[in-house]
């Protein structure tokens, strides 16, 4: 297992006088480089799952259980840790993700930033691999020389998977990748995902509220309602229950 969730229990305001118990006693575990999708309606609970494994929540949140990453528990370490895990291991694609291009960028520069600031790459071999991790995503290399309102809504959500891969994640947090996209461009999108899971080797987290989409890709669904786990299993497992 790459990360295995046990327990897992947040909330939010915790010293206020309305604490909101957002997620209740959620236990889950991924396999190395599969592809699950963590399913519910807004408001179950899934991106609180997910800012709770990045480190992420807010200050006055807490949370308990046990969030091993490859064997190593990762709830409450120290931020520099959590923030090395961030850069070289767990990789968010967040919700909006391609509408959270800055305007007056190129989509190369975008590359350029995250390459420099986390990686340290520069002149030549940042440009290489900018060229490198557009066509792992499917982009021609022109795509670098364009501003964000030059691509289409699935080109954009590439570039913005380009960004997560630039640092060479193993296991990648993707929150509703293909929301504010046409069926077929959501399609397009997974088939991506699927094929840099096989190729690359990554482990896949899918945060979607829709169930058929996910069933569609997904090898084992995790199921969340106001705040907890109610039903986990294959899409067929899912279907078929009643
Ligand atoms: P999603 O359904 O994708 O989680 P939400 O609309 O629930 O989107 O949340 C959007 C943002 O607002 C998130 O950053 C979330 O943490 C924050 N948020 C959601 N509910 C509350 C709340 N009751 N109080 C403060 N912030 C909230
Ligand atoms: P989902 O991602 O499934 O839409 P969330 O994890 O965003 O669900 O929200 C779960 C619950 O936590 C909701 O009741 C939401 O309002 C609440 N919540 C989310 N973020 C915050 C926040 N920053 N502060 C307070 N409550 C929040």
């Amino acid at each position: 297992m790459i990360l295995e969730i046990k327990d897992l229990n947040v909330t939010y305001n915790s010293k206020s006088d309305n604490p909101n118990a957002a997620v209740r006693g959620v236990s889950f575990a991924l396999e190395e480089n599969s592809f699950s999708g963590l399913i519910g309606e807004s408001g179950s609970g899934k991106s609180t799952v997910i800012m709770t494994l990045l480190g992420l929540l807010p200050r006055d949140s807490a949370a308990s259980g046990e969030i091993l990453y490859k064997g190593r528990s990762i709830l409450g370490i120290p931020e520099d840790k959590m923030a090395s895990l961030r850069q070289r291991e767990i990789a968010l694609i967040p919700q909006g993700a391609l509408n959270s291009f800055t305007p007056v960028m190129t989509i190369g520069r975008h590359l350029r930033e995250v390459l420099e600031l986390h990686l340290g790459l520069k002149g030549e071999a940042a440009e290489r691999r900018i060229t490198e991790l557009l066509a792992e995503v499917e982009l021609p290399p022109e795509i670098a020389a364009r501003y964000p309102h030059e691509l289409s809504g699935g080109q954009k959500q590439r570039a913005a998977i380009a960004i997560a891969l630039s640092c060479e994640p193993k296991l990648i947090l993707a929150d509703e990748p293909t929301t504010a996209l046409d069926v077929i461009t959501q399609a397009a999108i997974l088939r991506l995902l699927e094929r840099l899971r096989r190729e690359k080797n990554l482990t896949i987290l899918l945060v979607t509220h829709d169930l058929p989409l996910a069933a569609s890709v997904c090898g084992e669904l995790f199921v969340m309602k106001d705040g907890k786990l109610i039903e986990s299993g294959t899409p067929r497992q899912l279907i078929d229950s009643p």
